[in-house]
């Protein structure tokens, strides 16, 4: 296809992910640049996605993180300038790779997001369950990632998907509100998928309530014109919230021993409650199990969607714009990944601090790219040859690599060369070779030349002090932590 394009699927090992596969296996057309599978299961046997046809495809593992984080991995192991999302459970029609192609040929720069059309089959013999009819709005809805393709520099930009959205509800909306207020646009495409309502048991209605508390996270992150902005109608919580007043205020008043208003309370309750129930169950299918249904849950869903808007109100108190993990981390060597031994030339001495390998791999493990920035002054004042300074990269990359880039200055402090820390010559290489913003990347290391020169490329920086830093470079560090891990810790928890 004429633009690069990755299609990311975060799966839970559902079995429509088979039929997903065949699907992307067997259709003509030209094939994007790769396929990234994230398996998104706490644990299991490795999936089987391998079958002739399908694009170059990788398997990436979260360890279980829900579908924000899985999507992140997904598109952090990518490289290419597109990145299509599909759903796991959604059957791309035959012409999807040709129109996808299509669809983002010759897009406008400051368009950075497509649409994939979306197509819910109801049944013909009978009017639609409440459910299907649930299912169907996706047809209508705005910004899914069902099928979704957004510029991965865009993605980059807002830190993607905001993960303290713990279920697929809301954080594609809250991704698209994040993209376009950069001044980015999302059009709709001309591709199609069709969505297949899932089986479920009868409580599931009652199970989305939680929802409710991701609604405030929206409005808290949004403000209260999210909800026009996203094309989210606010449905039906006042109306629960004034039910669920009524149930209250009948059992209050009936242990308060006062019968009358007791009794007006609850007809008020079951007036609402009935209302409800008749309002799902009038559109669909009037069969028995689908009315019991209706009616059961129909009293549960008020009180469960307060309780559950509540807990948001309690758990959402005080929120931050979401910054996500940098897109590469810089370390310094000596002193920050290995011990400092002064112009250091023998691969046997290269030693890593506590925690080193477990850090480096725990941020590879969630898609952050990582490298080295290596200030080897040694080299210009005759005490070490370039060749030593390459054999101990060699022996830290055995021991803690592979880096995505690793910069060595080899100049001395009156060389006047701009890679020596504090200079910013060595961040913005690596940034350049690696086409990473300096704005999303860290620096870690251990004396104030290393944040120097984060500050001077426009990079993050975290100070890492040993017992031989400088006090006043420990005072003057925008960031600081006791050890390795604890930074790494701070990077993966969005405090960089
Ligand atoms: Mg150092
Ligand atoms: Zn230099």
């Amino acid at each position: 296809m004429p633009v690069s394009c990755t299609v990311v699927v975060p799966t839970i090992g559902r079995p429509s992910l088979d039929v997903l596969l065949d699907a992307l296996a067997a259709m003509p057309g030209p094939r994007p640049d790769g396929l990234v599978v994230v398996d998104d299961r706490p644990a299991g046997p490795p999936l089987t996605v391998e079958r002739p046809g399908l694009p170059p495809v990788r398997v990436v593992r979260t360890g279980g993180g829900g579908p924000a984080r899985a999507r992140n991995l997904g598109w952090r192991t990518a490289r290419t300038e597109w990145i299509a999302f599909l759903d796991d459970d959604v059957v791309p029609d035959p012409d999807w790779y040709q129109r996808l192609a299509a669809d983002l040929a010759g897009l406008p720069a400051d368009v950075a997001g497509s649409q994939g059309r979306v197509r819910v089959p109801l049944p013909e013999d009978r009017r639609p369950t409440d459910w299907e009819r649930g299912t169907a709005g996706l047809a209508t809805s705005a910004w899914i990632t069902a099928d979704l393709a957004y510029r991965r520099a865009a993605l980059a930009a807002v830190g993607g998907f905001d993960e303290r959205f713990p279920r697929a509800f809301r954080e594609d909306s809250d991704l698209a509100l994040r993209v376009m207020d950069t001044g980015a646009r999302l059009v709709r495409g001309d591709r199609w998928i069709t969505h297949p309502v899932r089986p479920v048991d009868r409580w599931v209605s009652v199970r989305v309530q939680a929802g409710n508390a991701d609604d405030v996270l929206m409005r808290r992150l949004h403000g209260p014109g999210w909800r026009d902005r996203a094309e989210a109608a606010l449905g039906r919580r006042p109306q629960h919230l004034a039910v669920t007043a009524a149930g209250l205020a009948a059992l209050g008043l009936a242990a308060a021993r006062r019968p009358r208003p007791a009794l007006a309370a609850a007809l008020a309750w079951a007036a609402g409650t009935a209302e409800f129930a008749w309002a799902r169950i009038a559109p669909g299918p009037r069969e028995r199990a689908e009315v019991s249904t209706m009616a059961l849950t129909s009293a549960a869903i008020p009180p469960l969607a307060t309780w559950h808007w509540l807990r948001g109100v309690v758990t959402h108190r005080r929120v931050t714009p979401w910054r996500g993990l940098p897109d590469l981390v810089l370390f310094d060597r000596d002193g920050t990944l290995v011990r400092d031994f002064p112009y250091n030339g023998d691969p046997e001495l290269v030693k890593p601090v506590p925690g080193a390998r477990e850090a480096v791999d725990a941020l590879r493990a969630r898609g952050v790219r990582v490298g080295v920035v290596s200030n080897q002054s040694g080299v210009a004042r005759g005490i070490i040859t370039r060749e030593q300074v390459d054999a101990c990269m060699a022996r830290l990359d055995e021991l803690l690599g592979p880096f995505d880039t690793v910069q060595v200055c080899p100049h001395g402090p009156d060389d006047g060369c701009s890679c020596r820390k504090p200079a910013p010559g060595m961040v913005k290489a690596a940034c350049a070779e690696l086409d990473v913003d300096p704005a999303r990347t860290v620096v870690v290391g251990d004396i104030g030349a290393d944040v120097e020169a984060a500050a001077a490329a426009g990079a993050s920086g975290i100070l890492v002090p040993t017992p031989v830093t400088r006090r006043q470079e420990v005072a003057a560090a925008p960031r600081r932590a006791a050890t390795l891990s604890a930074a790494v810790g701070d990077v993966l928890a969005g405090r960089w």
